[in-house]
């Protein structure tokens, strides 16, 4: 029996089966393809469940009022279950054979013609599939990644309940949390001249509720940051917003391990938990990058040592003032020159000054324009260290800080990331689906580009080792803090970090940020009071949940698993926002546009 029976229906599309067959049953749904066989019309009828064959034959009462139905009328049929003729069964599809012979049929609504194909593979313009959004959503993969969406947001709910976490509101209408977004912003029409800001996240919220002594609170938390778009990107996104009090870092990283567990088995598949951790500093010179995509070894190797005193003054001399020179190598017979011409011209838009290579198609006589400067000694200390099998190629970064390493990273994820690539490389495919991994310790500070002062790395709450809170004082570019991401595949899937718990800390922090006291007192004044009355430490993490389903789902964008999501142009072409306000609203909200 059927779960979804409604006093409009007795199965859904998805539904009937050979052991339905000699039963009358009642179906809704839209018409998805009309054909007509040799006077006899066949129609697909269509649900979020599935698609069932309908046949109504010349002697059917129903049989003329089919001329008038077209694709996307919404129909209730009556009829009885048929077994199919060998030669039309399907068993592609659950209901594959049977089909079922009607003899009522109701038009609940009619259908414009539509504005396109609802084909899976439909190339329409995204911004037509956004502005008919309820049409789009009607495509079978489209309406598959929301009941995934949800069944991902059930088991997480389900799972951080059963650890006894409370799911807790925070405002929406707040003041602005700084974690480096721009805020969007809400006028009060109470508070002439007043804003709320949309919260760029929980954060300050979910660290008060642990001063309440609430310790484990989790919610589906929706964040708004107003920053330029990108495919992975959306100005209001959903994340799982957890936070424990009386923990460490392993706490958290257990909670989370235990419920991607679950959600990875609910599609079929198992995690090695627990997942690999990698020291900040480590990823950047192994692989370049703050969330290294582990499916893949193509590790890069620091050579520096090598070439400290090199002829090559373009590698000595980053070398002497304190720079590295690191290798990447890779199988190269499908790496032709133009190729590295173009990637040469990606690195340089990174400010990279070029991107030298070796070809070792035979190792004892490497290729290169730059072979000419090196010995005999150096060649062959490169080609143990690295390791060199015939027919491979090294390129190589050079420069100062993780600036060589960072090179090349982004080329190894673009050789990871491009199927192309990935093939003129020689990638093998990996031997693992899903690459987890807790990247920590990343630093507490780092400089503003812009205004030369310290600022936060990740978000100003993030409490230092406490190995090393006395180089607060000292050395403040160089203490690690308790700060950790979640890595999927080379996507950053969360991050989190224990917390400074006392005010003392916080305040310390703040003002090496550059706050006066009286600036922290007017900002932050909601935290620093909670933690001022015994908070308890207390850590957590924010996961993406939008890319989390996009990943499971196996898409790119992440609009995909967002119902009405905005397009690059942060706009809903399906309600036309933002849109403007009347005078009358512009005045009661004390607003005045300027031109
Ligand atoms: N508030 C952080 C974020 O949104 C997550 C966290 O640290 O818990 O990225």
């Amino acid at each position: 029996m059927t779960t979804k029976k409604t006093s409009m229906r007795t199965h859904t599309c998805g539904d009937l089966t050979a052991k339905d067959i000699g039963g009358t049953v009642t179906l809704c749904g839209w018409m998805d393809v009309k054909r007509n066989h040799g006077g006899v019309v066949f129609m697909n009828l269509r649900d979020l469940y599935g698609i069932t064959q309908i046949v109504v034959r010349p002697e059917s009462p129903v049989f003329k009022p089919t001329d008038e139905l077209k694709s996307e009328y919404a129909l209730k049929i009556t009829g009885k279950v048929v077994p199919r003729p060998p030669e039309s069964l399907n068993t592609k599809i659950a209901t594959g054979e049977i089909e079922v012979e009607a003899s009522d049929l109701e038009i609940l609504n009619t259908s414009q013609p539509l504005p396109f194909d609802l084909g899976e593979h439909a190339g329409v313009l995204e911004e037509t599939r956004l502005k008919h959004r309820y049409l789009d959503l009607r495509r079978r993969k489209m309406a598959h990644n929301l009941v995934l969406r949800s069944r991902v947001a059930g088991i997480a709910r389900a799972y951080l309940s059963s650890l006894d976490f409370n799911e807790i509101e925070t405002p929406l209408l707040t003041r602005s949390t700084p974690e480096g977004a721009r805020d969007f912003v809400v006028p009060s029409r109470a508070n002439p001249g007043k804003f709320y800001a949309l919260p760029q996240s929980p954060q300050v919220f979910k660290q008060v509720l642990m001063a309440s002594g609430l310790d484990r609170y989790f919610q589906l938390a929706r964040n708004f940051r107003d920053e330029e778009l990108r495919s992975d990107r959306q100005p209001e996104h959903t994340q799982i917003d957890i936070e424990m009090s009386f923990v460490t870092e392993a706490d958290i990283a257990a909670v989370v391990e235990g419920m991607m567990s679950r959600i990875f088995s609910s599609i079929g598949d198992t995690l090695d938990a627990p997942f690999p951790e990698m020291e900040y500093s480590d990823a950047m010179s192994r692989y370049g990058s703050d969330k290294p995509d582990l499916r893949y070894g193509l590790e890069i190797a620091d050579v520096s040592e090598i070439f400290r005193d090199s002829g090559f003054k373009v590698f000595s001399g980053a070398i002497k003032s304190g720079g590295h020179v690191s290798a990447l190598t890779m199988s190269g017979a499908g790496i032709s020159r133009s190729l590295i011409d173009r990637l040469e011209e990606t690195l340089k838009k990174q400010n990279a000054k070029g991107l030298p290579w070796i070809r070792w198609s035979d190792p004892a006589k490497p290729e290169s324009p730059i072979v000419k400067f090196f010995t005999p000694e150096e060649m062959e200390a490169l080609r143990k260290q690295l390791d060199i099998k015939p027919g491979q190629l090294t390129f190589f970064g050079v420069g100062a800080g993780y600036a060589p390493f960072i090179h090349m990273g982004i080329l190894r994820t673009e050789f990871i990331s491009d199927k192309k690539l990935a093939e003129c490389a020689g990638l093998e495919k990996p031997a693992k689906k899903w690459a987890f991994l807790w990247v920590r310790h990343f630093p507490l500070l780092e400089k503003d580009a812009q205004t030369g002062r310290w600022t936060f790395t990740h978000n100003p709450f993030t409490a230092p080792l406490p190995e090393e809170t006395a180089k607060l004082d000292t050395d403040p570019g160089n203490v690690r803090s308790c700060q950790y991401d979640l890595v999927l595949n080379g996507v950053e899937l969360g991050s989190g970090s224990a917390r400074n718990h006392t005010r003392a800390m916080q305040e310390k922090i703040f003002g090496l940020m550059g706050y006066s006291k009286e600036e922290i007192a007017e900002k932050f004044g909601m935290l620093v009071n909670a933690l001022d009355f015994g908070a308890p430490p207390h850590a957590g993490i924010g996961i993406g949940f939008d890319r989390l389903v996009g990943i499971i789902c196996g898409t790119d964008s992440i609009r995909d698993v967002i119902a009405f999501p905005k397009t690059a142009s942060g706009a809903c072409p399906l309600s036309e926002s933002p849109a403007p306000l009347d005078e009358a609203q512009l005045k009661e909200l004390h607003l005045r546009i300027t031109p």
